[in-house]
């Protein structure tokens, strides 16, 4: 049995996962989307998730292969798992993305997608949806170009919106707009972005704060809860829910502009969590794969692959991770303790 990285301190049940069938865990969650992280560099230094200057980055022989990818999504393609995004870091500062892109679109997943920041889009996007990539959730938090420049730590803002504009244009839609926001930082840009979500029809996700942060500063005060973002929202642009969550697994509670016009959604994954639905794995840049983000105890697939396992070990760890999957991510128990890792090391 390969060996958890970490320290487990959550309680396990005993029983062995199942040798076939869906991939479950001990909860009936049955997992078929993979977060997948290309690397974990960054052309960003977004404040709430990496530090100013001297991070450490992987060494390059630790990072996964484009083939060592291709074969793990493989393996956990046939194991259900339906819809690959891929993610870092920056996924597109990696060299040759859609390499990897086209290798796993000839795989045949129902969808295939990734998170960036957008810098890369302008010249990038075309060459992307050729290799089979569907669709892009790109990161923005400010409208504002000063307050874009001192959350990123970049003067990147037109970057990213002329990046958006292109992923359209090559046909890789619809863009999504991942905002995080921060109490005091952002948050009086909520009614802004919903006035952008309306005129650009790209809908709009904020994202609650999570303590993902590598500098460890996150506190609970920070944490813009989603119901309030829907509630200010409402006040000025009347708001319909979209869904539910016994309808759709994904973490975004959606809604329509009533007076119709685009949709936004939140993903309070601190004030409303959403594991009792979770269906997703992470897998690494440096090739370990996690059940949760909040995951204290993760497993080095990169060591069975690199030490000539065949598809069907690959295949009971991946088993095994989903199986020892928690009942959620625990923010809120006594002792809760963040992973080692901050978000861009695990892939967000
Ligand atoms: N570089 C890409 C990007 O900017 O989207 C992909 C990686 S980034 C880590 C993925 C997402 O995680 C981004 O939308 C980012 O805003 C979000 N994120 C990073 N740190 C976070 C935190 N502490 N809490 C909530 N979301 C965070």
């Amino acid at each position: 049995m390969n060996t958890p990285v970490g320290t487990p301190t959550r309680k396990r049940r005993a029983t062995p996962a199942p040798a076939e069938g869906p991939l479950v865990d001990t909860y009936g969650r049955v997992h078929t989307d993979l977060r997948i992280s290309v690397t974990d560099r960054c052309n960003f230094r977004c404040s709430y998730c990496m530090p100013a200057e001297d991070m450490a980055w992987l060494p390059r022989e630790e990072i996964l292969s484009y083939e060592e990818i291709e074969r793990v999504a493989r393996v956990l393609k046939r194991l259900g798992v339906s819809a690959v995004r891929l993610t870092g870091g920056e996924p597109l500062v990696r060299a040759d993305v859609p390499v990897l892109v086209a290798k796993l679109a000839a795989l045949g997943f129902d969808d295939l997608s990734l998170t960036t920041n957008g810098v890369g889009l302008s010249h990038l996007a075309g060459v992307l949806a050729d290799a089979g990539l569907r669709r892009v959730n790109v990161s923005c938090d400010s409208l504002d170009r000063h307050r874009f420049s001192s959350i990123t730590r970049r003067d990147a803002l037109d970057a990213v919106l002329a990046g958006m504009d292109a992923a359209e244009a090559a046909g890789l839609a619809p863009v999504k707009v991942n905002v995080v926001l921060m109490r005091g930082i952002n948050d009086d840009e909520v009614l802004d972005f919903a006035a952008f979500a309306r005129q650009t029809g790209r809908p709009v996700r904020f994202i609650e704060y999570m303590p993902l942060d590598a500098a460890h500063a996150w506190e609970r005060p920070d944490v813009v809860p989603g119901q309030e973002i829907v509630e200010r929202i409402d006040a000025v642009y009347p708001l319909e829910p979209i869904g539910t969550r016994d309808t759709d697994p994904a973490p975004a509670d959606r809604y329509r502009f009533a007076d119709g016009g685009g949709e936004i959604g939140v993903i309070a994954s601190i004030t409303d969590a959403f594991c009792g639905t979770c269906n997703r794995l992470r897998l690494t840049a440096d090739g370990a794969l996690r059940n949760c983000l909040f995951a204290i105890q993760e497993w080095s697939l990169r060591d069975l692959l690199r030490s000539g396992a065949s598809d069907a070990d690959l295949a009971a760890l991946c088993r095994q991770v989903v199986w020892a999957k928690a009942a959620g991510h625990g923010i809120d128990t006594p002792g809760f303790a963040p992973p080692q890792r901050s978000m861009s090391q695990i892939g967000g």
